[in-house]
């Protein structure tokens, strides 16, 4: 094998990624390899050969690139470019909340990913700070498109993350790309507040919360983008901003967008808040330590044999 495995960078609902690097260039990646069994067990077939189709057909400057895919007997593998900088969720919880300034910048260019990825009918449907990244540079990169899926009007699966669920999900009501306007409202006042504005210790309470619509804007808050938050976090989502005329314009439009360098964030000439510290191209100082157990991986690969659902994965090359 040509790639080795060197470091835990993270754990999805069915899969690992792992820091990797590539034998004879020394290039670093980050390798996502899903269990297959697990993928069929937890039922994300679907999920995951969408992931792979739409990521090997888009690139972005703020959306992590797939370089290539393959698969063995027992799993699914997929090898990103490695991005460096670590989870905005790591850097959001460190600092407590972000400033006004700080939390434009990050809205700025995922406005600018979300409108990329409108345009080719696909809706993310799940922004949160965990699956955003920061490059070396301090630029956003989204990554895990698990639940992202090709769209021309409406779909009907539950998916996402309970914080950020727009009410027409939780309805059942089928839902479109307002979902992503509705959670970009939730990401802006987690990243202004330190926390989402609709949170319960169990799922059930913040599904309430989310259908009552009541959200508590913190004194410090910028009154624009209270305002923005109050266009965005529409529960009728035919007249949620985004989802109006004009699409994604009428966000970029809003006056607490003011001054944004729309075409300078997207050739990333624009200086980012953090820069996060980085001292080789496969240093994992910015990721949380998380332990992988090669040996477990292994054990595991070896109780069975054969590929029992190989004609499930026949798209995954
Ligand atoms: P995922 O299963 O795609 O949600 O990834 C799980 C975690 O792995 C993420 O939350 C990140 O911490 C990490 N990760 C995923 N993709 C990358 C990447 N391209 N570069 C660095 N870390 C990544």
């Amino acid at each position: 094998m040509q790639l080795c495995y060197l470091f835990g960078l993270g754990t999805g609902t069915f899969g690992r990624v792992y820091l990797t690097k590539f034998k004879t260039t020394n290039k670093f990646y980050a390798m996502k390899v899903l269990k297959k069994s697990e993928v069929v067990r937890l039922k994300q077939v679907e999920h995951i050969l969408s992931e792979k189709r739409i990521l090997a057909n888009i690139r972005f400057p703020f959306i992590v690139d797939l370089f290539c895919t393959f698969q063995d007997d027992h799993n699914l593998h997929m090898l990103l470019e490695y991005v460096v900088g670590g989870e905005l969720f790591t850097h959001l919880r460190r600092a407590g909340r972000f400033t006004n300034d700080m939390t434009r910048f990050y809205a700025s260019e995922i406005v600018l990913a979300i409108e990329y990825l409108h345009a080719k009918n696909i809706i993310y449907r799940d922004l949160k700070p965990e699956n955003l990244l920061i490059d070396h540079q301090g630029h956003i990169k989204i990554t895990d498109f698990g639940f992202a899926k090709t769209v021309l009007d409406r779909t009907w699966t539950l998916c996402g993350t309970p914080e950020y669920l727009a009410p027409e999900i939780i309805q059942s009501r089928g839902h479109g790309k307002a979902v992503d306007w509705w959670a970009l409202g939730i990401l802006i006042f987690e990243m202004l507040a330190g926390y989402p504005p609709f949170f319960d210790d169990n799922s059930f309470g913040i599904y309430e919360k989310i259908l009552a619509g009541k959200v508590q804007f913190p004194a410090h808050f910028d009154p624009l983008a209270k305002d923005l938050l109050k266009r965005l976090l529409v529960g009728d989502r035919s007249k949620r901003l985004g989802n109006l005329k004009s699409g994604s314009e009428d966000v970029k439009r809003h006056k607490w967008f003011r001054g944004v360098d729309w075409l300078g964030l997207l050739d990333k000439s624009v200086r980012a808040p953090i820069i996060p510290p980085y001292h080789h191209p496969g240093d994992t100082g910015n990721f949380e330590k998380y332990t992988i157990d090669l040996e477990e991986d292994n054990d595991n690969r070896q109780q069975q044999s054969g590929d029992p659902y190989q004609s499930l994965f026949l798209d995954f090359t």
